[in-house]
């Protein structure tokens, strides 16, 4: 698992950098192939493709025809520009390995192949036929990938993803927040500083206004959270503005919620006379709620005992591809990938004695979900 680590770290893949991505998706192909997998490439020009893998290949499951498959899902692209490895070379140290992507995702990656072949080795297949779908875009939001996951959800029983686990001890996330972003353009009007400031509106001013209003909408114990984060304004410091935007980051734990913060968002209006206030943008990824996980990680549970282990679960404050898949109704179950810590940081790592027990994991969901 190592070494298949190491070269997968090795081929970088930012999200933007199509010709990397596919470099690795050729490696990552060329080993599912050895597995005797159908291989598929979802093409696009512009990004990287998408990687659909078929295991075991050409089975004949009366059950997977329409609905039943099992979808795992993942993604090859990382946050990481060609040339990072230089910086923060892959390297193994007190039992961890470091490097750019090694935990999302690239150790899921591995996991998913081993866990095919302790199957394989004991001669155990899967009752349902699986896809692995492996992204090329869900760093930047899945974009160019959502509908493909969508149209591979709907005809699933199940989704696994493989995004990395929570704390050391390999926490599950059954619950996700949803997540988006919105913005608030504000126009006032234009005036001179000195000469005329009352004739103009202060875009500035009205923005300072709404984002004290907006930060009302705040409620630690619901989850909710509404931050500014990117404020913009003014031209010249001897002019009233006449334009100001701000970027706010949205969570929130239920799709009430959800809704809710979308209505309020939706039905702001401005407070200084003569300014206009335009919301743009919104929530781009439902929340995986626990009504979508709580049957498939009680199964995990109790296969984890079997084998010798335990695994709880969390809430993530991030959203994943899960969101998708959980919003459409099918049962998904996240967080099932690699253990460590750092993801998107120089320190990413994982702890390499967990990945076989991640493998045994996976390999009891498919052969008895
Ligand atoms: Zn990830």
């Amino acid at each position: 698992m190592e070494r298949l680590l190491k070269r997968f770290v090795g081929c970088e893949s930012p999200t933007d950098d199509k010709e990397a991505v596919d470099r690795l998706g050729h490696a990552v192909a060329a080993e599912w192939r050895k597995r005797r997998a159908k291989i598929e490439y979802l093409t696009r020009r512009e990004a990287g493709n998408h990687l659909r893998i078929s295991w075991p290949a050409g089975a004949t499951h009366k059950a997977g025809a329409s609905t039943g498959r099992i979808l795992v899902l993942g993604h090859l692209d990382t946050v990481y520009d060609v040339g990072a490895i230089r910086g923060i070379p892959f390297r193994v140290s007190r039992g961890r390995a470091f490097g750019p992507g090694v935990f999302d995702m690239k150790g899921g990656l591995v996991i998913a192949l081993f866990a095919a072949d302790a199957l394989a080795h004991v001669n155990w297949l899967p009752r349902r036929p699986v896809t692995f779908l492996w992204t090329s875009d869900e760093e930047t939001g899945s974009k160019g990938s959502q509908d493909a996951i969508e149209q591979e959800a709907r005809r699933s029983a199940a989704v696994l993803v493989l995004e990395p686990a929570n704390g050391p001890d390999g926490q599950l996330k059954t619950r996700r927040k949803a997540t988006g972003t919105a913005e608030i353009v504000i126009r006032g009007r234009a005036a001179h500083a000195g000469l005329n400031p009352n004739e103009g509106v202060n875009a500035i001013r009205e923005l300072a206004l709404q984002t004290e209003r907006l930060v009302r909408l705040n409620d630690p114990r619901r989850g909710v959270t509404v931050s500014p984060t990117l404020a913009q304004g003014g031209t010249r410091s001897n002019v009233i503005p006449a334009e100001a935007r701000l970027t706010i980051d949205l969570r929130v734990e239920t799709r009430d919620d959800m809704r809710r913060i979308e209505r309020q968002l939706r039905s702001l209006r401005p407070i200084l006379p003569g300014a206009r206030v335009t919301v743009k943008g919104g929530f781009s990824r439902p929340p995986l709620e626990r009504t979508a996980s709580a049957a498939l990680f009680s199964h995990a549970e109790q296969l984890a005992k079997e084998l010798g282990f335990s695994v709880g679960e969390c809430l993530a404050g991030g959203g994943s591809d899960g969101n998708f898949t959980a919003a459409l109704g099918v049962p998904t179950l996240d967080g099932l990938g690699a253990i460590g810590k750092g993801a998107h940081s120089p320190d990413e790592q994982v702890i390499l004695s967990a990945l076989p027990q991640r493998a045994a994991l996976l390999a009891g969901l498919l052969a008895t979900l």
